[in-house]
């Protein structure tokens, strides 16, 4: 009762089954793309290539990671591994870093001195890119709409956006001979692989440096317990988040020096459950007396 630690979320058992077939299926387009890359001698076709790698190693983290993050709490790690799946994310963010400042280093020399690029055959793995990566948001769409699918589709309509870039390149490159394209369109796919990674990043620090989660309100949390009957003071609120979803609390509650086990009990039920309607999953509410020091907080 009123230990919400002791409550354990559902997990869908067909989520684990769709990562593996994208895993599957991304891995293999990736070798195909890195081939086709080579032969076609296409830095556009090599960066979109990296790009997949990237979201490859995501979902291959993703499905490692969150095994082991829902690996229940033991003494060594008494938050249990939810962290574990921010440092997948951490990962694949540097894994994309290294790899679109490969990117940007084979680029710009092609750029300075265009190389004759297979124009047909970028127009080929354009065309599968854009079937491969339309099929993926399809499937998707037929999925439940939590906020990560939404995130991921997204990002795999942005993906068939930039095959089409590629596509219209490659046709360009085919009626002109301007080769001077195709390095363009691969520092294009390095900057958009780049703004994603500062987007992640940004979160994945803010997760690992402690930061109150997403759209938490400490001082409307505060007035809520203010209002309890018998609770005079609030302080020291901390509030730090695991992975982003699982979110830790920890807060001292002043109630009045002559309250009654059965009030105390009350209070602090009533306190886990405002507690819990702020998006917390783990608090730990410490009990003080009025006029009493605490000796924990300045
Ligand atoms: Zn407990
Ligand atoms: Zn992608
Ligand atoms: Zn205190």
């Amino acid at each position: 009762m009123g230990h919400y630690h002791h409550t354990k979320e559902k997990k869908d058992p067909g989520v684990r089954k769709r990562l593996k077939v994208a895993f599957v299926l991304n891995f293999s387009f990736t070798i195909i793309e890195f081939i086709g890359g080579v032969y076609t001698n296409s830095m556009a076709i090599i960066s979109d290539a990296i790009h997949d790698l990237g979201d490859t190693v995501a979902i291959g983290s993703a499905l490692w990671l969150e095994k082991v993050a829902t690996k229940k709490r033991d003494s060594k790690y008494t938050y249990g591994y939810k962290r574990f799946s921010t440092l997948g994310a951490l990962l694949t963010s540097l894994i994309l870093l290294v790899g679109s400042v490969i990117i940007i280093y084979e680029a710009i020399p092609r750029l300075i001195a265009p190389q004759p690029v297979l124009a047909m055959g970028m127009m080929w793995l354009a065309v599968l890119g854009i079937v491969f990566n339309g099929i993926a948001v399809l499937r998707l769409r037929g999925g439940n709409a939590s906020l990560n699918n939404r995130a991921v589709m997204l990002h795999l309509m942005e993906d068939v956006f930039g095959w089409f870039a590629i596509l219209i390149g490659s046709i360009i490159i085919k009626l002109t001979g301007w080769y001077w394209i195709d390095p363009i369109l691969s520092l294009v796919v390095a900057a958009y692989i780049l703004f994603n990674v500062f987007k992640n990043l940004r979160s994945i620090l803010r997760v690992f440096l402690q930061s109150v989660p997403d759209n938490f309100d400490a001082s409307k949390l505060e007035s809520e317990l203010l209002a309890i009957n018998g609770v005079t003071e609030v302080h020291d609120i901390h509030t730090w988040t695991m992975d982003g979803n699982y979110h830790v609390l920890s807060l001292h509650l002043v109630v009045e020096h002559h309250s009654t086990i059965e009030q105390l009990i009350q209070i602090r039920s009533i306190a886990n459950a405002k507690v819990k309607d702020f998006g917390i999953h783990h608090p730990t509410i410490a009990l003080e007396f009025e006029n009493e020091k605490c000796d924990i907080c300045e």
